[in-house]
């Protein structure tokens, strides 16, 4: 199982912010989805020393790959054919996992992009 830390919110400042469109197509969200939806991120302040952060979190990888995976893998199809056949088979990626962090307000598209990459 992959596993990165990212910053939570902080508690103290949380504030939600909307995005244009084309903010969120640049961060990586599909702007059909996400537009008028809340996004969380920390104002800043004494608690967390103005950065709007406190504390961190794991989001992580399930490694819990199927047969027909692992066959692309020993096969060396390329990488996005064998991430679409994962996802196809239910497997939660990084990024999804991070998402979901995301909309429930607990740490931003920002912190996720980080360690993530935007496909
Ligand atoms: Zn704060």
């Amino acid at each position: 199982m992959a596993q990165r830390l990212v910053r939570l919110i902080c508690e103290n400042c949380k504030r939600s912010v909307q995005y244009a469109p084309e903010q969120l197509q640049e961060l990586g969200l599909n702007p059909t989805e996400w537009t008028g939806k809340p996004l969380y991120e920390g104002a800043g302040c004494l608690e967390c020393s103005g950065t709007g952060y406190h504390g961190r979190t794991a989001i992580c990888e399930l490694l819990d790959l199927s047969d027909r995976v692992r066959e692309m893998i020993i096969a060396r199809r390329p990488t996005s054919e064998i991430k679409r056949a994962a996802k196809e088979e239910g497997m939660l990626f990084l990024r999804d996992s991070g998402i979901d962090k995301v909309r429930a307000g607990l740490t931003t598209i920002r912190e996720i992009n980080k360690v993530t990459f935007i496909e």
